[in-house]
C-alpha cells in the first residue's frame, strides 16, 4: 500500500476497511498533501495505535536528498533525489517573475532512445509512482519555503510511457485538499506516443501538452528519435489536432537545434509549411551537447535566423532562455554522473 498515491476517497475507504473512522483518511491526506510531511511521526493528531497499524500495512514513499546545486546567476536549483530502492532521479527548480516552476522526472531512466538525450543512455530502470512524482515537488516547496505554482514534466522519462501513474499524479496535485495547482499550470512533454496523446485528449484536461518534434520531416526525425519509426509526423500532427479539438488547448512544439543538422533555413521553411495555421507555439532550444554523442549546439545566429523565418510565416516562436548556466549539466547528465560513480 502506497498511501501517498491514494486519492482522498480511496484513503477514506481504506481507513474504513481497517476498522477506522472515515475522517482519519482526510487527516492523513492533508498531512501528506497539504502539510507535506514525509513520515507518520510528524502527524501529531493521529493516535499512536493507528500509526502502528498503518505502519504494518503500508508505506509513505518520499524522496531523499542526494545532492543539490544552486545557481548564483538566477537561483535555479538542481536536485538529485534518492528513491526508497536506491534509484536516483533529478528535478529542477526555476524561479520566474510569474512564480516558481519545478521540472520533475516521471521515470527512473527512459526507453525512448532519443539520440541527443542523456536520460535514455542507460535505458529504463522503472516507472515512478505518483507519490514519487509528488514528493519531488513537495520536497522542493518545503526546501525553499515558497509555493510552487507550475510543474513541467520535462525531467527524466517519457510521461506517456507511464500513463496511469501520470494521470493519478495529475489528479492528486490538482486536488483541493492538496497543493491545488491549476491544470493550466501543468505541462506534460512527450516524444510523441500517438495513441496515448489521443487517450489523453479524451480526458479533456486543461493541461498544456508539449510535443518534442525536433525535425521538420520524417527522415530527419527518425535519425534523432526512434519513436519516429513507429509514428509518422502526419500521424503525430493528426493526434495533435485531435488534442486541440477535444481540449481547446494550444500546444507547444519543442525543437532542439543541432548545428548543421536541423537548424538550416530550409528546415525552418519546411517546419512552417507543416505548422502553418496550427494553434501552437514553437519553443527553440539550442541542443545541450552530451559527451556520449557528437551533437553540437547551433550558433546564436542560426538560432535567430531560424526564429525569423518562423516569425515571417506567422508561426508563434520563442527561444528558450537558458537557466542556471553555471550549474548546467544537460538534461539527465547529473543523474548519469551520479549513477556512474556509485555503480
Ligand atoms: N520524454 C519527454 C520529456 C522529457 S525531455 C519528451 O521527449 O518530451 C524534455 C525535453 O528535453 C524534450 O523535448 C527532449 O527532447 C529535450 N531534450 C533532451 N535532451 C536534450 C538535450 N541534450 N538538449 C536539448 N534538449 C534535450
Amino acid at each position: 500500500m502506497d498511501l501517498k498515491s491514494m486519492t482522498l476517497p480511496e484513503l477514506e475507504d481504506y481507513m474504513e476497511s481497517i476498522g477506522e473512522k472515515k475522517f482519519r483518511g482526510k487527516q492523513l491526506y492533508e498531512w501528506m498533501h497539504k502539510h507535506l510531511v514525509f513520515s507518520l511521526e510528524e502527524m501529531n493528531n493521529i493516535p499512536k495505535k493507528l500509526k502502528e497499524k498503518i505502519e504494518t500495512k503500508s508505506e509513505i514513499y518520499g524522496v531523499k536528498l542526494a545532492d543539490c546545486f544552486v545557481s548564483k546567476l538566477d537561483g535555479t536549483r538542481k536536485y538529485l533525489f534518492e528513491l526508497h530502492d536506491g534509484n536516483i532521479i533529478e528535478s529542477v527548480l526555476m524561479k520566474y517573475k510569474h512564480g516558481n516552476s519545478v521540472c520533475i522526472s516521471s521515470q527512473a531512466g527512459c526507453r525512448m532512445g532519443c539520440r541527443f538525450c542523456a536520460s535514455t543512455l542507460g535505458g529504463l530502470d522503472r516507472n515512478l509512482e505518483p507519490s514519487e512524482m509528488l514528493s519531488q515537488i513537495y520536497y522542493i516547496q518545503k526546501d525553499i519555503g515558497e509555493r510552487i505554482s507550475n510543474v513541467v514534466m520535462m525531467g527524466t522519462g517519457e510521461p506517456l510511457d507511464n500513463f496511469e501513474n501520470v494521470l493519478r499524479f495529475l489528479e492528486l496535485i490538482t486536488s483541493e485538499e492538496g497543493l491545488h495547482i491549476s491544470q493550466r499550470n501543468l505541462t506534460i512533454s512527450t516524444c510523441g506516443i500517438v495513441p496515448k496523446i489521443k487517450e489523453l485528449a479524451r480526458k479533456r484536461l486543461q493541461i498544456t501538452l508539449a510535443i518534442s518534434l525536433h525535425s521538420p520531416n520524417d527522415e530527419m526525425r527518425k535519425e534523432l528519435m526512434p519513436i519516429a519509426n513507429k509514428y509518422s509526423m502526419d500521424e503525430l500532427l493528426d493526434a495533435c489536432r485531435y488534442y486541440f479539438k477535444e481540449t481547446n488547448r494550444r500546444m507547444t512544439f519543442e525543437y532542439s537545434l543541432v548545428a548543421g543538422m536541423n537548424d538550416q533555413p530550409e528546415h525552418a521553411m519546411q517546419l512552417c509549411k507543416r505548422l502553418k495555421g496550427f494553434p501552437c507555439h514553437v519553443n527553440l532550444i539550442p541542443v545541450n551537447p552530451i559527451k556520449e554523442r557528437d551533437f553540437k549546439q547551433s550558433l546564436p545566429e542560426s538560432v535567430s535566423g531560424f526564429k525569423k523565418i518562423l516569425e515571417k510565416n506567422r508561426v508563434n516562436v520563442t527561444i528558450r532562455r537558458e537557466m542556471g548556466a553555471d550549474i548546467n549539466a544537460a538534461c539527465g547528465q547529473l543523474r548519469r554522473k551520479k549513477l556512474q560513480s556509485v555503480r
